[in-house]
């Protein structure tokens, strides 16, 4: 009989089920979007029970496309939306808030007073977690709840309530409430993990006010986690099924990209930017304001990665689109592009939210630069997908440098990656082979390797590498005089971008 993987994605906006055969390919898969929740300005939140019902209906909806019977799954992985923050009655299973979303900043005035007023336990909060102090961790947001719900911090204190990411809270109810774990990726983006020693740090629990009773286990990536229980409607046909591994989204694209070794480094192109880097494994403390986390870990050994991220990436292709109405579909601004030369000196910086590392200026603002009579909107269009490219290349040139590691290809995916005029831009900015990969779902592809590794359902590493197909593989063309003249017009264009936004006095 033939068997397959089952691989759950529960993301920020939607959750996803797909099944795997042994080649790498997908037989089957289902997407529900769910709803988000804006209480307030900035504040984001979702309903956990949404989260457990869509996840609930794809896995039928995608058992029944490709008409699974019971004993044809393998094993389960699951990948999920990073730092959101859930807390639950451990008799009951209820939650007793809503999940605070990774993107909410209800808490960024907790932090920013703390990063103030004790600078040093910020760095120590670097050293131990891998992580630049900030409200999208989830250190900030549980402790907000347990101040929040009345009486919650006396319960929680007795053993009552249980924290846990996306990941465990799914992994809880599959179990029937058997298990309370998540994996070394998702405990990384806590705030409250110390990705040296691997375990939950006693001191920044204190600091937090967090009860270390509700914290779930922290175990590798591969692991078994725990069987699905009896008696869930519509899920006997996986009843009993082990739950063989489990990764944050981030690094299961890693995985997905068969980044396994030191040194390969992927970028997700999507609304932002992911870099990760494959940095061995040896944590590395990035001095400008890079993360380390831990990722994957199987036999024994865990494998890190650095990260950085670009906060708007084919969201300045939605912006040209939706705003300034320059083009009716994302696709058509490669068309546009490709109908000038070049951009004509036109820069275009897409900070409209700020710049991240290596700059880490909140108060840049987006700017389009070098403007002349001559300049039309296909020179804009052009200047767009460049601005995307220079700040990926700066994340990389950051990475290369922090992790001393010289790359020679960036695998890349997400949807702003089907642009070939900017992944050919990418290639040529830096100088480095942009592989793309023909496989859309690296995360959910990447979790579904790894609980496949675990179960036996792929041999080794070298089996999964054989599973990945480049679509296009774009080389590096630009004249080092070209690139240098380019690079040097964009760091300028950024400076004069920078500090753009007065700061509240
Ligand atoms: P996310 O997972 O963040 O929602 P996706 O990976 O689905 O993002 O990618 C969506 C982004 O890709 C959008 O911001 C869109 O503008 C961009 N995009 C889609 N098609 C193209 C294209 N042909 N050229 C450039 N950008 C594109």
């Amino acid at each position: 009989m033939e068997k397959y993987m089952l691989s759950i994605d529960q993301g920020t906006t939607s959750s996803r089920a797909m099944i795997f055969r042994q080649d790498g390919t997908c037989v089957a898969s289902a997407q529900e979007p769910f709803e988000q929740h804006f209480p307030k300005p900035g504040w984001v939140e979702h309903d956990p029970e949404d989260l457990w019902r869509t996840v609930c209906d794809c896995i039928r909806q995608a058992l029944a496309k490709a008409n699974i019977q019971r004993g044809e799954i393998a094993g389960i992985g699951i990948t999920n939306q990073r730092e959101t923050t859930i807390l639950w009655e451990k008799n009951t299973g209820r939650p007793v808030y809503n999940a605070i979303v990774w993107q909410c900043r209800r808490t960024a005035p907790l932090v920013e007073k703390m990063k103030s007023s004790d600078p040093d336990f910020a760095d120590k909060i670097l050293d131990k977690t891998g992580l630049v102090p900030d409200a999208y961790f989830s250190a900030t947001k549980i402790q907000w709840i347990l101040e929040e719900v009345p009486g919650l911090k006396a319960r929680a204190g007795q053993g009552e309530i249980l924290f846990g990411t996306v990941d465990s809270w799914i992994l809880y109810r599959l179990t029937g409430g058997r298990s309370h774990a998540t994996d070394y990726s998702n405990a990384s983006r806590t705030m409250l993990f110390n990705i040296v020693t691997l375990s939950w740090d006693q001191e920044l629990c204190t600091y937090f006010h967090i009860p270390m009773c509700m914290l779930p286990k922290a175990m590798p990536g591969a692991s078994e986690f725990g069987y699905v229980a009896p008696g869930i409607p519509g899920l006997e046909a996986i009843e009993g099924v082990g739950i063989y591994g489990i990764l944050g989204d981030q690094p299961a694209a890693l995985f997905g990209q068969t980044c396994f070794d030191k040194g390969d480094i992927k970028n997700t192109y999507g609304t932002g930017c992911f870099t990760l880097m494959n940095v061995g494994e040896e944590p590395i403390v990035s001095k400008k304001g890079l993360v380390t986390s831990a990722a994957w870990s199987f036999n024994g050994k865990t494998t890190y990665a650095l990260e950085g991220s670009v906060f708007n990436g084919g969201s300045t292709i939605q912006w040209l689109r939706d705003e300034l109405k320059l083009i009716d579909h994302a696709s058509d601004c490669d068309v546009l592009a490709e109908t000038v030369p070049d951009s004509a000196g036109v820069v275009l910086v897409p900070a409209f939210s700020g710049l991240g590392a290596p700059y880490w200026d909140m108060y840049a603002r987006g700017a389009i630069l070098g403007l002349t009579r001559g300049t039309t909107k296909a020179h804009i269009a052009r200047a767009a997908l460049e601005g995307i490219a220079y700040q990926v290349y700066d994340l990389v040139s950051l990475m290369q440098e922090e992790a001393a590691c010289p790359i020679t290809a960036l695998k890349v995916d997400g949807g702003a990656s089907v642009s070939r005029f900017m992944m050919q831009f990418q290639a040529d900015i830096l100088n480095c082979d942009v592989d793309r990969a023909l496989e859309r779902e690296t995360t959910s592809q990447g979790v579904s390797y790894l609980a496949g590794l675990y179960c036996g359902y792929w041999k080794d590493l070298e089996e999964l590498r054989k599973l990945r197909h480049c679509d296009t593989l774009f080389r590096s063309k630009m004249s080092e005089a070209e690139r240098t003249k380019l690079l040097g017009t964009w760091k300028k264009a950024v400076s004069r971008a920078a500090a753009w936004e007065e700061k509240e006095s």
